[in-house]
């Protein structure tokens, strides 16, 4: 096996305890693969084990030795309100009560679709699951439906979960462990997917005027290659090109929805997708997720229609709840804040970088970020490989020993969130300062 491209050695002589962890972590090991249940966790790209939480709240992290961390992973994107609100606990806890499972219909998954559909308008019907992957490989089931057709096009480093088919030339934890796509995925399930370099006009052009496709699949602004959103007009371009292709045109907003707008990047951008994914934020930090588009394609989906798609779990009264607490305090304000929040957390990065030399871009939307270790943002996923890996490692590792959880991979982005207060920001640009110091001196 090749090496894995963001793989580093450990040379940050970080002065964090982390000695119940460490424990933790071996025995883990003996019981997990890799000692962990999602391969990003481990964080071997930036050379060092897995750091065990024992609590959240607020922004705040705990691991198992009592150190504590202002949090920016948040769950990878699910804790916009922050850790264990209040609000959102005293939601769960009165639906777990009453029972946490039935199987069967109830009224919060209802008026979580409602509060779906009234966010997102091209999202008439709402189907829910328990990931984002079932998500994603749902909705490219139901276009295949739809147009009768077998081929998908998607980005190369977009990430839409871990199905076969989509698991092709992935971003996220995939594009960390350098697997081109991964072992187990078959020839046969990789070849109806095409993939096209994002952000490149003239490759898609030339892929829809070859292959009629099902679907168009883009997470709106990429995320999962670290931020890289889309160049002026090029979602535009995919709407136009979908329709003249007779493909659907799929937006994967797991990450964007109801984080950059109420009504996700399809609201910034103005470009209406015909189905929408989401996940993340929609279960508040439990399992769920969803796709939805109009009545017309939605009602393919059984018993409504014959495309078959089911889940034990799917509208779990507990994720219906914590969605919908979720989402009802995602009021303008709350966007304002975080988007404020945001700002600041960039330009203050980007100064300490500035201070100490350090080349970095940060490139930001409303509730998200990425430091590429860089000198220009990346337009796409080429550009994105060929950041300074090493030094964003040994930023990482800086930033944890000063009491910051930065995403430990290049490709993921931050999410700050309503519970990052000044107080949070300051005390992260302090860390940042001393932590680009370091990465500066290590690299002269
Ligand atoms: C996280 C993510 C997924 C997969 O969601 P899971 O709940 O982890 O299965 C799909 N698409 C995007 C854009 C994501 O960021």
């Amino acid at each position: 096996m090749s090496a894995p491209a963001e793989r580093v050695s450990e040379t940050s002589p970080a002065a964090l305890n982390t000695t119940h962890s460490s424990e933790l972590y071996e025995r883990a090991r003996t019981l997990l693969p890799g000692g962990v249940n999602s391969p990003v966790r481990a964080m071997r790209s930036i050379g060092r084990d897995p750091i065990f939480i024992d609590s959240a709240a607020g922004c705040e992290l705990t691991d198992v030795d009592g150190n504590t961390y202002v949090d920016y992973v948040c769950s990878w994107g699910p804790m916009i309100l922050g850790h264990a609100d209040a609000d959102v606990v005293s939601a769960v806890q009165a639906a777990a009560v009453r029972g946490t499972s039935y199987g069967a219909p109830t009224e919060a998954e209802v008026e979580l679709a409602a509060a779906i559909a009234e966010r997102i308008p091209s999202a008439e019907l709402v189907r829910m699951t328990s990931s984002g992957t079932e998500a994603a490989m749902s909705a490219v089931r139901l276009a295949r439906a739809a147009t009768g057709r077998d081929k998908i096009l998607k980005f190369a480093g977009a990430y839409h979960g871990f199905s076969d088919s989509l698991l092709v030339d992935a971003g996220s934890g995939v594009a960390t462990l350098a697997v081109p796509g991964s072992p187990g995925v078959t020839a046969a399930a990789a070849a109806d997917t095409i993939v096209v370099e994002w952000n490149d006009p003239d490759s898609l052009r030339a892929a829809c005027e070859r292959y009629e496709f099902a679907a168009l699949l883009a997470e709106p602004a990429a995320a999962n290659m670290g931020l890289v959103p889309p160049a002026p007009g090029f979602l535009e371009l995919l709407r136009e090109l979908a329709d003249a292709n007779g493909a659907l045109l799929v937006f994967d907003e797991v990450i964007t929805g109801f984080r950059v707008a109420p009504g996700g990047w399809q609201q910034v951008s103005g470009v209406t997708p015909d189905l929408t994914v989401i996940g993340k934020i929609v279960g508040g930090g439990l399992p769920a997720a969803a796709y939805a588009g109009s009545a017309e394609l939605m009602n393919r989906i059984a018993p409504a229609g014959d495309v078959y798609q089911a889940g034990t779990l799917s509208g779990n009264p507990l994720a219906m709840a914590a969605g919908l607490a979720t989402l009802a305090k995602l009021d303008a304000t709350a966007y304002e804040t975080l988007a404020a929040t945001t700002t600041a957390l960039a330009a203050g990065l980007r100064d300490a970088a500035a201070e100490h030399g350090v080349p970095v871009t940060v490139v930001e939307a409303c509730g998200l970020l990425t430091v590429f270790f860089a000198a220009a943002a990346p337009e796409n996923y080429s550009q994105a490989r060929e950041c300074d890996f090493e030094a964003h490692a040994a930023f990482c590792r800086a930033l944890l020993a000063h009491g910051v959880y930065a995403p430990p991979s290049q490709y993921e982005a931050w999410f700050p969130s309503l519970a990052h207060d000044d107080q949070a920001v300051e005390r992260t640009l302090t860390a940042a300062t001393q932590a680009f110091a370091e990465v500066a001196r290590s690299a002269s």
